[in-house]
């Protein structure tokens, strides 16, 4: 067993300090982890503040953090597929039972027996699993993931969910080149939905309620910017789009971007508002419509996701914060406050 510094909260009211954590040695199958930079996503703040206690109530202490890119330091005996020194990440998931069907299918999210980054039943050391807001941390070489060498490690680490969250559902849909895409909302999941449906060729169309988010919208890669207050607007595009990535998570009426939708159109939920959202069947009825969900990938689609990015150039686009200021940026997150994601720099750990 190891000691290693990290970020903790010691219950829902408390804020994140400094303290001080176990990871296992390296076992044969492990890889040991440098993390250079944390992405903050709001399931880390959901998560510390207890926020979902009736479907995964939080352990304390809680180290969250899922979005982890690092430098290889170790690897156990038997590992094949990294060495010291390649730089890799860790998304939400750090091993499965790899046997069921989910699991055989590589979509481990849905293995029922997943550990998750944090908060999760450990089975190593026993206790939950503490996640990336930390100096290092030991994985299963089975769900590590090789990071592109060419891009910036502080802006790969949101792609770890973010990323995947918003480029699975793309990717399922089928072929969205020439198609007409929408994205509902511009944030830290909205705006790697607008570069990833640029990127396979749609044209790509932003829902927000910002008209300040207009410009930017533009330059992330939307070819258009509807400000989803304006009836007007809105009227002009009913019926029109191929699909539509839904990204909120506060609450919405889903049946305007329902009427969105032309014949056979696909509107996919990747954003988890608190309450249930009302659906109007006729809204679906009419065109034949499809409403469905989405939850982050599985470990080979997150792999060929973080090839595309490095073949396409393709990042988050973060703020860098040290570990000091992440109380203050949950504040921040929670206005908006932010373009797109924080990623927290690690190294700031050490002071
Ligand atoms: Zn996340
Ligand atoms: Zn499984």
């Amino acid at each position: 067993m190891q000691q290693t510094k990290a970020y903790s909260a010691a219950s829902a009211a408390s804020p994140l300090k400094m303290d001080m954590i176990k990871r296992r040695e390296t076992t044969a199958r492990d890889v040991q982890i440098e993390i250079l930079y944390c992405g903050i996503c709001h399931s880390d703040l959901h998560t510390v503040r207890n926020e979902w206690s009736e479907t995964m109530a939080t352990t304390y202490p809680c180290v969250p953090g899922h979005e982890i890119v690092g430098r290889v330091t170790a690897v156990g005996a038997s590992v094949t597929n990294f060495k010291t020194g390649d730089l890799v990440g860790v998304g939400c998931m750090v091993d499965s039972d790899h046997v069921c069907d989910n699991c055989r299918a590589d979509v481990e999210q849905f293995c029922p027996d997943a550990t998750f980054t944090y908060n999760s039943p450990d089975k190593h050391l026993g206790g939950v699993t503490y996640g990336g807001y930390s100096e290092n941390i030991v994985v299963d070489e089975r769900f590590v993931l090789h990071a592109p060498e060419n891009l910036e490690p502080a802006g790969i680490a949101p792609l770890l969910c973010a990323g995947i969250t918003t480029y699975s559902p793309i990717r399922r849909w089928g072929d969205i080149e020439g198609k007409k895409v929408g994205v509902v909302g511009l944030g830290g999941l909205g705006h790697m939905g607008v570069k990833f449906a640029r990127a396979f060729g749609a044209h790509v169309v932003v829902f927000t309620t910002s008209p300040g988010k207009k410009e930017d919208a533009l330059r992330l890669g939307a070819h258009e910017v509807i400000i989803s207050t304006d009836a007007e607007e809105m009227q002009k595009h009913a019926g029109s789009f191929d699909f539509i990535l839904d990204t909120v998570s506060a609450q919405h009426d889903i049946n305007t971007y329902i009427g969105m939708l032309g014949l056979d159109g696909t509107i996919t939920l990747v954003g988890a508002p608190e309450k249930p959202l009302p659906v109007s069947a006729f809204a679906l009825l009419f065109g034949r419509k499809c409403l469905s969900g989405s939850l982050i990938g599985g470990i080979r689609e997150t792999q060929e996701m973080l090839d595309f990015c490095g073949k396409h150039n393709i990042t988050a686009d973060v703020e860098v914060i040290p570990i000091q200021d992440v109380n203050n940026a949950y504040e921040r997150m929670l206005k908006s406050d932010v373009k797109y994601r924080f990623s927290i720099d690690m190294a700031t750990l050490k002071d």
